[in-house]
């Protein structure tokens, strides 16, 4: 018998429905939340992404707007557009699309959006309280697999869960989150990364191993403990002459050899990829809520 599989396709259909009882709500109230995405530039990944935020906001009777900007924008417009947002009562979530062209100071454009409307969780002030857990937001890829983790049912308290990855957007936030006190989290945390001695030695220990490193296929069934619980959050194209497209995705963890060793597994793709978008819809309307007084 194979491990368990977390899917995040299953697990965000639960936060969906949950989501639309309270857009329903708001909507009830006379609120309709509204998302806002600035893209700068022609990137074609994040033509995609932004694409697919603007249809899920739609599909959840959610206000979706999209401000495109040229690629050779100065900064001064784009922080002009941020303070436009900002001021819009009908905008409660607002997010500039990453990554941004380099002429652009991108921590200057995250510190110009206000917190009570930074749904990706990138400005320092909701960085800090994620890490204090007074929450205004989190990040949505770790609180994505956060959410896979609590509603597999499995438990995380008094666990050992290592991080590989401390990156700004998954590691270090997985990690933070992880180790607050509470529900879904209370575990003992171990973050791992390039410069790690022994990194198999590490990724044993782990009851729960989460993997963002980007590196195809580096988790093999030798780094894992048996019967860890093991979520893989990397997204990487390999080239792949029998597809059509002539590349296909892969994780970070070799699927065969981990599967023969973990007790739960979440595969790429169909693991974490559906939660960040599910996580952002969620934060969105956390932010509606809030600005409606339906909650603090
Ligand atoms: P980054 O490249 O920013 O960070 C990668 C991290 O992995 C770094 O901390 C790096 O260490 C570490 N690392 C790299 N090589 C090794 C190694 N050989 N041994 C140990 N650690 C290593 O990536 P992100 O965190 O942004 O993303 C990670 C992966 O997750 C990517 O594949 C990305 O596409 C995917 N992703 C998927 C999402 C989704 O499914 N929804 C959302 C976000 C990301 P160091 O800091 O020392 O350089």
């Amino acid at each position: 018998m194979g491990p368990r599989l977390i899917l995040g396709k299953d697990v965000s259909e639960g936060i969906y429905s949950e989501l639309r009882s309270r857009i329903s709500a708001l909507a009830a109230a006379g609120t309709v939340p509204g998302l806002a995405v600035v893209l700068v530039g022609d990137d074609p990944a994040s033509q995609v992404y932004v694409r697919m935020k603007g249809r899920k906001c739609e599909e959840l009777g959610m206000r979706s707007v999209t401000v495109k900007l040229p690629g050779d924008a100065a900064q001064a417009e784009l922080m002009e557009k941020v303070r436009e947002l900002n001021a819009d009562p009908s905008i409660h979530g607002l997010l500039v699309q990453l990554p941004l062209p380099p002429h652009i100071d991108e921590d200057a454009v995250i510190l110009a959006i206000d917190p009570a409307k930074d749904v990706d969780c990138f400005h320092p002030a909701n960085v800090g309280r994620m890490l204090i857990g007074k929450p205004a937001f989190l990040p949505a890829t770790p609180a994505g697999v956060q959410q896979m983790l609590a509603r597999s049912g499995i438990e995380t308290r008094g666990r050992h869960v290592v991080v590989v990855g401390r990156s700004n957007i998954v590691g270090k936030p997985m990690a933070a989150m992880m180790m607050q006190k509470g529900e879904g989290a209370d575990s003992t945390v171990t973050v791992a990364h390039s410069r790690t001695a022994d990194l198999a030695g590490v990724t044993r220990q782990a009851d729960i191993l989460v993997v963002a490193m980007g590196r195809p296929s580096s988790i093999t069934g030798d780094m894992v403990k048996e019967g860890a619980v093991v979520i893989d959050v990397g997204t990487n194209r390999v080239p792949d002459p029998s597809s059509p497209k002539g590349e296909r995705l892969v994780g970070d963890v070799e699927f065969e050899s981990v599967s023969a060793k973990a007790s739960a597994i979440s595969p790429v793709p169909g693991g974490v990829g559906p939660m960040t978008i599910c996580m952002l819809m969620a934060n969105a309307v956390t932010a509606a809520e809030r600005a409606a007084g339906v909650i603090q």
